[in-house]
């Protein structure tokens, strides 16, 4: 492409099946967009209205007509996720990942409390005492049971807790009664929430995603004003989404925690040739958007109810 030229293509709707369910989801769909500076990708979940799309489109205008500020590293360290499985399942899937660090689904609907501490066990068992082992009950558990259930499965030696509880004023009460660092996920779904996180004393960790917060730039700001360490993950995009939560990774000035950006497993198929998996534990930085879409013809679907949908979100 010669610089300046302004490449036109039309809005591409992808449709992806997943390989596990992922909050109530089995398939990932979503838009993706060209413009001068490369793909950006407009993936809100269904149950996301205009206004909270507006965000999610925001950040697939940058990646396509801006592009991101440059990055202060070239690597990411990212977690292996392991999802509610048992224990030797969990194992082998973070001996396999190779990453330093683990993520494991705890509090799992139909589940029970002994079914974690086995899948923690084993996990903790895979990574060695050197490890980083963090869980995520997706804000399932009441204060009670988390900080019990925190506290037990803190021989295993925590790094944090991501959401064991559902709302600000939860996780306030279950940083004060247990020693176990806490991340906000779920109650950061909006550019204002890392803030009232912050002034709720709700959390020591900030899970940070590129689009709800409307894009890389506009997380960076956001990450600064909430003054919080901030964990990068994706929303379970396509390779387009996850340059942009690499970028967001690679620029901000702080990443003291690996990133939830190894999250390509959880799809069936990517719209790139060269997707985005962790080697030895790390992605790298992408110098710039991604450029083409070399294997969206399996993916792309005719959807008018997507594409009037990012209408709506850019009214
Ligand atoms: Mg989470």
């Amino acid at each position: 492409m010669s610089a300046g030229r302004v490449v036109t293509h039309s809005p591409v709707v992808f449709r992806i099946p997943m390989r596990t369910r992922f909050r109530g989801q089995t398939i990932r769909e979503g838009v993706l967009l060209r413009g001068p500076a490369g793909w950006g990708e407009f993936s809100p979940f269904p149950e996301y209205g205009p206004r909270e799309c507006a965000r999610w489109l925001a950040a697939a205008h940058e990646a396509a007509f801006e592009g991101w500020p440059a990055p202060v590293r070239s690597f990411v360290p990212v977690n292996a996720t392991v999802p509610a499985v048992g224990p030797e399942q969990a194992f082998a899937l973070v001996r396999q990942a190779g990453c330093e660090t683990a993520k494991v689904k705890v509090a799992e609907r139909g589940q029970g409390f002994a079914e974690d501490v086995a899948r923690v066990e084993a996990v903790r068992d895979a990574l060695g005492p050197g490890g980083k082992l963090r869980v995520d009950a997706n804000g399932a558990w009441n204060v009670e049971e988390a900080v019990r259930r925190l506290k037990e499965l803190d021989r295993f030696d925590l790094e944090y807790a991501e959401q064991p509880c559902a709302t600000l004023e939860e996780l306030a009460q279950v940083r004060l009664l247990c020693d176990v660092p806490i991340a906000a996920d779920e109650s950061i779904r909006r550019a204002e929430d890392p803030l009232r996180v912050r002034a709720a004393e709700a959390a020591d960790i900030a899970v940070v995603k590129v689009q709800p917060l409307g894009g890389v730039r506009n997380a960076m700001r956001v990450v600064e004003a909430c003054g919080l360490p901030a964990v990068v993950s994706s929303a379970v995009e396509t390779s387009v989404g996850l340059a942009a939560g690499l970028a967001l990774a690679g620029a901000l000035p702080s990443l003291p925690y690996a990133c939830g950006l190894g999250t390509m497993s959880l799809l069936t198929g990517d719209v790139v040739g060269e997707s985005l998996v962790p080697d030895s534990g790390r992605l790298a930085v992408p110098a710039r958007p991604i450029q083409d879409l070399s294997d969206i013809s399996s993916f792309e679907i005719e959807s008018p109810s997507w594409l009037r949908r990012m209408q709506e979100a850019s009214l």
